[in-house]
């Protein structure tokens, strides 16, 4: 067990075992410590120690201060599990994929000099990761603007000029509702944002052959601490612009995380399709919640999930069920318009459909977080469905 002072905020105790009355399950933030238990079965395997001399330059082996080792590692990864094609592509690191977001989106906005006027208009699907929007409006320039709903853009009744550049954001498997994705608008440069295109959360139907492709060890390893995401890149133009601003932007990844994801991604690579695979220790546990998740709300007349189907999966080479990140979850009730504030006065937080743009009647539930955290959720949606009253 844990020590008590790592307890779940609402459990105390020696072993953690003690559950506060009316302590609400928090399902808001997508934190995935449902990969904690599978680092403490390898804690030596993947342990790295750094001496205070190690490491001290700002210069790596490779070019634009990024390891060589982590480079290469990630290219096996990436053929190993069949996500993705790397071959005759570029790839840059970021301090998470959030740093790279706004690199891609000034990278990929023409070069606007004061003569020139065009705008890069950036746009996403509802519902989407709201941080697209959250941080290109905050660091709005005079290159890009967001312009919201691809479908706004789509059912437009006069098209765009051609001489407007859309950049797309896709998300796939999509947060919040787990889906897999592709662009809307015809002709858009499109950022396929892959957090989730791995073998815990998603079929891998084939590999991601795209352009754009951004992941993140957040979702990987789970290790969102360290702050490490990176990008796939086919154009060189792209590449040199992108790298240029991550020089002037932060000069780079911290060497101290590249040392820790090259271990962790070494871990991973070995215990790939043997036992003790991440994947298979993800897929199990996520595909397990899933179902006791929907058990539960399948009694219910009052909130629905996200449907979605089983699918074939080259990784596992075979159909399997669904084990997204999160549950996507309708209030049917004419009355229960505010979904997450139904939810809250049951004692579980949510995250309300609003800032997915998808309205109030939705609301986001992490299903990533620890076994303390799922356990109480189903816990607390048990006991709010069992008070419904029976279908007439
Ligand atoms: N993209 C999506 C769609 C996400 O849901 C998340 C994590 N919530 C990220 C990216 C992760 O960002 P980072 O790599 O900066 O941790």
């Amino acid at each position: 067990g844990r020590p008590s002072c790592e307890c779940n905020t609402c459990y105390r105790g020696r072993d953690c075992s003690l559950l506060l009355p009316d302590c609400a399950a928090d399902a808001d933030s997508g934190d995935p410590l449902f990969l904690e238990p599978y680092w403490q079965q390898h804690a030596a395997l993947s342990a790295v120690v750094v001496s205070g001399w190690h490491r001290m330059s700002y210069r790596t082996n490779g070019d634009n201060f990024i390891s060589l080792q982590l480079e290469t590692h990630l290219r096996l990864l990436h053929e190993a599990v069949g996500n993705a094609v790397t071959d005759g592509k570029f790839i840059v690191f970021g301090s998470g994929s959030t740093q790279l977001f706004n690199a891609l989106i000034r990278s990929l906005s023409p070069d606007n000099d004061s003569s020139s006027s065009s705008l890069s208009n950036v746009v996403a699907s509802a519902p989407y990761y709201p941080m697209y929007k959250a941080q290109t409006a905050l660091l709005d320039g005079r290159e890009f603007e967001w312009e919201g709903l691809t479908s706004d853009w789509a059912n437009a009744s006069s098209s765009p000029s051609p001489s407007t550049n859309f950049i797309e954001f896709v998300t796939s498997p999509n947060n919040p509702d787990g889906t897999l994705k592709r662009p809307v608008l015809p002709g858009s440069t499109v950022i396929h944002d892959h957090a989730y295109y791995w073998p815990h959360y998603s079929a891998i139907p084939a590999p991601s052959e795209e352009d754009i492709m951004v992941f993140t060890d957040s979702k990987l390893s789970g290790h969102a601490s360290s702050r490490f995401g990176w990008a796939v890149i086919k154009d060189e133009g792209v590449y040199r612009k992108l790298n240029r601003y991550l020089k002037l932007n932060s000069m780079g990844v911290s060497r101290d995380t590249q040392l820790r994801v090259l271990k962790l991604v070494k871990v991973i690579i070995a215990k790939v399709k043997k036992q003790d695979d991440i994947f298979d220790f993800g897929y199990t546990t996520l595909s397990e919640r899933w179902s006791k998740l929907n058990k539960i709300l399948s009694s219910s007349t009052r909130f629905s999930l996200q449907k979605l189907p089983p699918q074939y999966c080259s990784y596992f080479n075979k159909i399997r069920d669904p084990s997204p990140a999160f549950g996507w979850v309708k209030c049917e009730r004419e009355e229960d318009r505010d979904c997450a504030a139904v939810l809250l006065k049951a004692g579980i937080i949510s995250r309300t459909g609003i800032i997915f743009e998808a309205g109030s009647r939705y609301t986001r539930l992490s299903l990533i977080k620890t076994e303390d955290d799922m356990d109480l959720l189903l816990q607390r949606f048990e006991s709010l469905v069992s008070q419904e009253e029976p279908a007439v």
